[in-house]
């Protein structure tokens, strides 16, 4: 198998370097977090970088081109795929600032694709690809996380209009987004997967209450959203009436691809070593302990087998192969490495490890506890890792239901 990129794949590769060199923003001290997207000035900052990530065409590149991406409806689309795999790598590798309207590229805007009218597509899709109106994902409840079927936030009908009455918890960046792609229960009579509806909710629309919740981090990253009567236009039903679940799914699929990362674990890893390299346990480099290194042998085995599974979905995708499990085995695996990663980095930094951001004598801008608290968290997010494995072993390895 050849792992090496293409001639023509190389020299875009070094034309993207080249590009971000040029264009990144100054690197802040701390706060490039996605977690820490409070403060409006750097909102402000972060739909700049997005803008001039699409103007440069670097965004979305996998979107069909009558909605503002690259690809070419009837015509291959291995080359755009590939291209955007080595923007997002490159983009790691040069630490550049996350994308705000994640959730809208990569999954409201797939899903509006799919499952959209004209109407929505022409409305929503440009918006999205520009960071002008940033989405976020109204799907938690108080009890219903895992068994999200179970979600009790009403929609009645009246009218042209969806009455909705309910609460919804952990909705990352409510607090500044726009717009919310929601699920709510518009028949209680039917078995609870059929009588839920996927609806697009305005944040302005009078009776929504956002309350900001503080996370371990210290960060006001997610919020509890309240519904008192909000009125939703009819025409924000996003497929059928009731049929909302398959459309859920799909936005599901299109965010456990978004949360599994294998450039971002191997720059962990990477900094991990350093670490090893640097600091001393007992009058020696960490890195020459041998308990050191059986962990650090375990990890790097854990990153490697990783990163070619990424080439294998890669490989699926590009040759239009449905990825069946992947997207639930790349999240499950990335984030509890990253999170193991971090763990170890905390042993090796000793006292240091778990000293805050602000402390004197913080070590690696203290970034790795940040990051213990913060992959502790994307391990919940998207589905918990034990949910995960129940996808994996059930759809994937065909075993009994639990
Ligand atoms: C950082 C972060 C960001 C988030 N952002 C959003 C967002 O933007 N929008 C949104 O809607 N939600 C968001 N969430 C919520 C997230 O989707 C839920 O936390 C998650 O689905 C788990 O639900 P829960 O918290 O209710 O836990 P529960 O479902 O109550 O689970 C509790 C424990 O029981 C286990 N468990 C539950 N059911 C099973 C089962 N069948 N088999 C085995 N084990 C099981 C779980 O794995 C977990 O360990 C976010 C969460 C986090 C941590």
């Amino acid at each position: 198998m050849n792992l090496s990129l293409e001639p023509s794949s190389a020299r875009f590769q070094r034309e993207v370097r080249g590009w971000l060199k040029r264009n990144l923003p100054p690197r802040r001290k701390r706060g490039d977090d996605p977690a820490e997207y409070g403060d409006p000035k750097r909102i402000a900052e972060l739909k700049a970088w997005q803008r001039k990530l699409y103007d440069a065409g670097y965004l979305a590149m996998g979107w069909p081109k009558e909605f503002g991406g690259q690809a070419d409806p009837n015509g291959d689309r291995r080359e755009v795929l590939l291209r955007q795999t080595i923007v997002s790598e490159e983009m790691l590798r040069a630490h550049a600032p996350s994308v705000i309207g994640m959730m809208g590229v990569q999954m409201v805007g797939p899903t509006l694709m799919q499952f959209g009218t004209d109407g929505q597509k022409r409305r929503f899709l440009p918006k999205i690809l520009s960071g002008e109106e940033i989405w976020c994902q109204g799907y938690s409840e108080p009890g219903s996380g895992s068994d999200l079927a179970s979600l009790k936030t009403r929609a009645e009908v009246d009218g042209d209009f969806f009455v909705v009455n309910g609460q919804k918890v952990w909705t990352s960046n409510a607090q500044f987004a726009h717009w919310m792609f929601c699920l709510v229960r518009t028949d209680p009579e039917a078995p609870k997967h059929k009588g839920i509806s996927y609806i697009l909710i305005d944040m302005k629309t009078p009776g929504i209450t956002v309350r900001p919740l503080v996370q371990m981090t210290g960060d006001k990253g997610f919020n509890e959203v309240f519904f008192e009567d909000v009125k939703v236009p009819r025409q924000n039903l996003v497929g059928e009436l009731n049929q909302g679940w398959q459309v859920a799914n799909a936005t599901l699929a299109h965010e456990r691809n978004m949360l599994g990362s294998t450039t971002r674990t191997q720059q962990m890893f990477q900094g991990l070593l350093h670490i090893a390299e640097t600091r001393r346990r007992y009058g020696k480099p960490a890195a020459k302990d041998p308990l050191v290194r059986q962990k650090l042998a375990d990890l790097a085995i854990s990153v490697e087998a990783m990163r070619l599974h990424s080439y294998r979905q890669l490989t699926d995708l590009l040759r239009g192969r449905h990825p069946g499990i992947a997207a639930s085995v790349n999240k499950l695996v990335s984030t509890e490495l990253n999170h193991a990663i971090c763990t170890l980095a905390i042993e090796l930094l000793g006292n240091y490890g778990t000293l805050d951001r602000k402390a004197k004598y913080v070590a690696d801008r203290g970034i790795w506890p940040y990051e213990f608290m913060f992959t502790l968290g994307l391990i919940i997010g998207g589905g918990t890792s034990q949910i995960q494995k129940n996808i994996i072993s059930e759809r994937g390895l065909g075993m009994p239901k639990a």
